[in-house]
């Protein structure tokens, strides 16, 4: 019989990822267990993508506690496992007198977590520093140590070097029943059983339901929606992350930056009972355009390139984060993760370490041979006229632009395939690259990406899915496609 796990990590978002790159560190044998094919599926692959400053959470709280001992820790991080993130600074926007007390307030939370902020009066410097933001603001709380990041960057850089200390990943298999036994759990995850002496629920939504079945749930996670608008490169210059004064469940609808030069607005915050439904609706989309306007009012819809939704995981613990060793032996609530959870992540791994070695009698001695350096993949971004030249004279995949609008190249997309954790699938190659996210949404790539995985993988093209198993984009033969994996060189 296989040797049981020492650790299994249950979701592959944010949370479980920064958990699994953490515990990596140490002589345990871990599995992280997925339920999709790619990590970063759900919660965190719709957020705002903001490192909080931290002065927002209530005082007292974990998701206070977490913010602000994480936020820092991001730029050590960045230097080792490699993803995009910049400290942009954040705005409050205050418009009156009202407005004014709650930004003062903000300003006493943020001097009390010594967190570095200014209130700035003088409309001129206001003006100069965001150009676009409206006539009548009155003072913004400036935070200079708030940052913008690519989640997808994030989640994937922390499982990749996870992976290559050792973890155990298992992408497509849900987890459907755990049994817990005297030694430790058994877990039934898709096809696979698995025994496990230690096991972390970091299933986002679905926490409440995952520590159910081990009577573990003793708090349940209502999902938040909050919805979108996405605006074209360059629509809109927009410097920083522009918050209005914050609602008693959400920060508000902002305006924000992305690392890759969009603008976006939103979110709105509605609660549901419906853990999949991440559609948006014109009543929300509404919403989102009146609260953007008041920030930004130029905001220039007719750039809009896509809307979407991501569900916050919220707790009934006043929304608060829950980690905590429950009361069911070896089995670690890692739940209701909600906004600031990005922000949080890398605290929320090190209290969870922390959890899992006073509360357990797993040894943590720590490995010899573990790296913190995850090298990424060489991206055209990052070249200059004579490297790419270069580039292209050893590999002419280099001179073959497969997406237009966000200009990614062929080979970059043929080594995304082959990586550690290797792109099989439309969605994989989408957020690792972003080939579908630009202006055209894919309507010239596609038919290319759906060629070139066919090719790398061997495989037909009617087999290569969107996402998950079943998500196949093409059923049948056209002129076009052959119904074997393509073999031709220029897509
Ligand atoms: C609208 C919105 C805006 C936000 N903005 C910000 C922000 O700007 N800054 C910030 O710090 N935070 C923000 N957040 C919060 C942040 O996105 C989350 O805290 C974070 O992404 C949570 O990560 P997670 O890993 O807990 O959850 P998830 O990313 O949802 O990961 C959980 C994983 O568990 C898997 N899973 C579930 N059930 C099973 C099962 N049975 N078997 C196997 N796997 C399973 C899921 O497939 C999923 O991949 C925002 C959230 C929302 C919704």
């Amino acid at each position: 019989m296989m040797k049981p796990y020492d650790i299994a990590i249950i979701g592959g978002g944010v949370i479980g990822c920064s958990i699994a790159r953490w515990v990596s560190k140490y002589r345990l044998k871990t599995i992280l267990i997925e339920k999709h094919a790619d990590v970063a599926t759900e919660t965190t692959k719709g957020n705002s993508a903001i490192i909080h400053a931290g002065y927002a959470s209530s005082e007292g709280s974990l998701q206070s506690e977490m913010n602000v001992k994480g936020n820092p820790m991001f730029d050590q991080l960045q230097k080792e496992i490699n993803f995009d993130f910049k400290r942009v600074g954040s705005f409050v926007v205050a418009f009156n007198d009202e407005d004014m007390k709650d930004l003062q307030k903000e300003q006493n939370q943020a001097d009390k977590r010594n967190i570095p902020s200014e209130i700035i009066t003088d409309i001129k410097r206001i003006k100069i520093m965001e150009p676009n933001i409206a006539d009548n603001v009155k003072a913004v709380l400036y935070a200079p140590s708030a940052g913008i990041i690519w989640p997808f960057g994030l989640t994937i850089g922390l499982a990749e070097n996870a992976y290559d200390n050792g973890v155990d990943l298992l992408f497509s298999s849900p987890v459907t029943e755990i049994q817990q036994k005297s030694n430790g759990f058994i877990i039934q995850a898709g096809q696979k059983q698995l025994n496990a002496k230690v096991i972390i629920n970091a299933a986002g939504v679905y926490a409440d339901e995952i520590a159910r079945m081990v009577g573990a749930d003793n708090f349940t996670i209502t999902p938040r929606k909050g919805e979108y608008i996405l605006m074209d490169r360059n629509a809109i210059p927009v410097n920083h992350i522009l918050f209005p004064i914050p609602t008693p469940v959400s920060k508000g609808i902002l305006v924000c930056p992305t690392i890759e030069g969009h603008t976006f607005i939103g979110p709105n915050s509605n609660a549901q009972n419906d853990k999949e439904d991440v559609s948006t609706t014109s009543a929300g989309l509404n919403e989102i355009i009146r609260g953007g306007r008041k920030l930004l009012p130029s905001i220039p819809l007719r750039k809009a390139i896509a809307n979407f939704a991501g569900l916050r995981a919220v707790s009934d613990r006043d929304g608060d984060f829950i980690i905590e060793a429950s009361e069911v032996e070896n089995f670690i609530n890692v739940a209701g993760i909600c906004s600031p959870g990005l922000s949080s992540c890398l605290a929320i791994a090190d209290l969870v370490t922390d959890i899992v070695k006073n509360h357990t009698t797993l040894s943590f001695g720590e490995k010899d041979s573990w790296n913190p350096i995850r090298f990424p993949q060489q991206r055209l971004k990052d070249m200059n006229e004579d490297t790419l030249a270069q580039a292209i004279k050893n590999r002419p995949e280099w001179g073959r632009v497969i997406c237009r609008c966000e200009t990614v190249t062929e080979a970059e997309i043929i080594d995304a395939i082959h990586r550690p954790i290797g792109a099989t699938t439309l969605d994989m190659i989408k957020v690792r690259l972003r080939p579908r996210m630009g202006r055209c949404n894919g309507g010239f790539c596609t038919p290319k990406l759906l060629k070139i995985l066919s090719r790398e993988l061997d495989k037909l093209v009617t087999e290569i899915p969107k996402n998950d198993e079943g998500s196949e984009m093409v059923t049948d033969r056209t002129k076009f496609i052959e119904n074997k994996p393509w073999k031709g060189e220029t897509p």
